[in-house]
Formats: structure tokens, sequence, C-alpha cells
């Protein structure tokens, strides 16, 4: 069967970044789960169904054309022909996501979606509950962790180096909000999988967290 491995972790944490890097090194297929919900919330949003009608917005799901492309540098978000890069992105964008992510019913909608890129030769799946519950007989299972106040500087250098300067405190108080929401829903919690390696982040830069993934798939 198709090798996965799975990359969770709260928001902000660089799970994305470790994902991709692993993704083009192995030349593996990437899924990045969370803009799944991130364009469901806003293709809901489109259709004028409320976040809170859940059946409605679970509908949407299978019925959505979504095209990420990775042409070069610049990688794009297509939904039913409509680029959506910019809006998925955007930070209200990952609130609502993660509204709607708290919902059983959204969550199930997702699922096969989800497991439809587990395509050859492998897959990097990046997300919160990658190895949990989409992806539990993966091989490897990473988990993802630094503190808060850690995660909201680097959205904050982030968002800085792209001309988008935030405060530094009302990024702390976001992080913290979602990652409460993320780690106390019934539905899905944020947590690690028994069987996962838990690497805390806050003290160790991206390209040595990279390295220590790549080690542990040689291994
Ligand atoms: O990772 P990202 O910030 O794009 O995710 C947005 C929101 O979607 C998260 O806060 C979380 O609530 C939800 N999510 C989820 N399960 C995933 C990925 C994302 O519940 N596998």
């Amino acid at each position: 069967s198709v090798p996965v491995v799975t990359i969770d972790g709260p928001s902000g944490v660089g799970k994305g970044t470790v994902a991709r890097a692993l993704s083009r090194r192995l030349h593996w297929h990437l899924l990045d789960s969370g803009a799944l919900y991130r364009i469901l919330a806003l293709a809901a949003q489109r259709d004028g169904v409320p976040l809170d009608d859940s059946a409605r917005v679970a509908a949407l799901a299978p019925r959505l054309n979504i095209v990420f492309s990775a042409a070069a540098d610049a990688e794009a978000i297509l939904v039913d022909g409509v680029d959506v890069t910019a809006q998925v992105r955007l930070e209200t964008t990952g609130g609502l996501a993660s509204q709607i992510a708290a919902v059983p019913q959204i969550r199930a909608a997702l699922l096969q979606r989800q497991r439809d890129f587990m395509q050859p030769p492998g897959l990097v799946a990046d997300g919160r509950d990658m190895g949990t519950i989409v992806f539990p007989e993966a091989p490897l299972k990473i988990f993802l962790d630094a503190s808060a106040e850690e995660r909201a500087r680097r959205r904050f250098r982030q968002l800085r180096d792209a001309g988008k300067p935030a405060r530094l405190d009302g990024l702390c108080a976001e992080i913290r909000a979602r990652d409460l929401r993320d780690r106390q829903r019934a539905t899905a919690p944020l947590q690690a999988a028994d069987d996962a390696v838990v690497i805390d982040t806050t003290h160790i830069s991206a390209d040595s967290v990279f390295a220590q993934v790549v080690d542990l798939l040689a291994a």
C-alpha cells in the first residue's frame, strides 16, 4: 500500500513548512488538510450557507472541485475554477475553519476527500488528526509542538515579512483561543497519536526539525 507520513500539531507550529519540504524531497503528494476545512468554510460563505447549518455545509464537501497547483514557486488553490489562495490563507478564514471543524458531520464529509490524496508513490499529510483518525495505519507519525508565545512570534515574523504587520499580543491571544478550541472539542481533539514521535520545536529551527524527520524516515 501507499506509504504515508503524518505531521500533526497546533496552528503556527511549522507543520506546513516541514510537510512541504518533505513532500518535495521525497517527490510524494502533499495533503494540507487545514486548507480543506478553510476551503469548505469559504465555499459555504460563497453559497450563502450559514456555517451552523452543518448538513448543508457537509453536503458541499463532495461537490467542490479543488485543485492545488504547485507551478514553480507559486502555489495556488483553485475552487470551482476560482483562485482562492489569498482568501484561504487569511487568519479569519482559519477561525471559520476551526468553527466548522468542531462538527462530526463535517469532519466525516471530509474524510474521504483526505484519503483520496493517498496516491503512489506516497503522501505527506499535514493537520490535526492525520495520525489519529485519517491515516491511523501510517508507518511514521510526527507530532510537532511549541509554546504559544513562540508560535505567535513565528507568525508575527511571517506577517511582517509579507508586509502585513500585526500585533504580537493579539496574535498570541488568537493562537491560544484556537488551541483551546482545537484541543478541547469533543470530536477529534488535537492530540498526538499513541505511536507518534513528539518533537518540541520551541527552541529548534525549521531546518533542524526537517533533518530530524528525514532521519526518522530513514531509520
Ligand atoms: O492548519 P490550519 O490552520 O489551516 O487549520 C485551520 C483549522 O482547521 C484548525 O484550527 C482546525 O480547527 C481545523 N483542522 C482540523 N483538522 C485538520 C486540519 C485543520 O480540525 N486535520
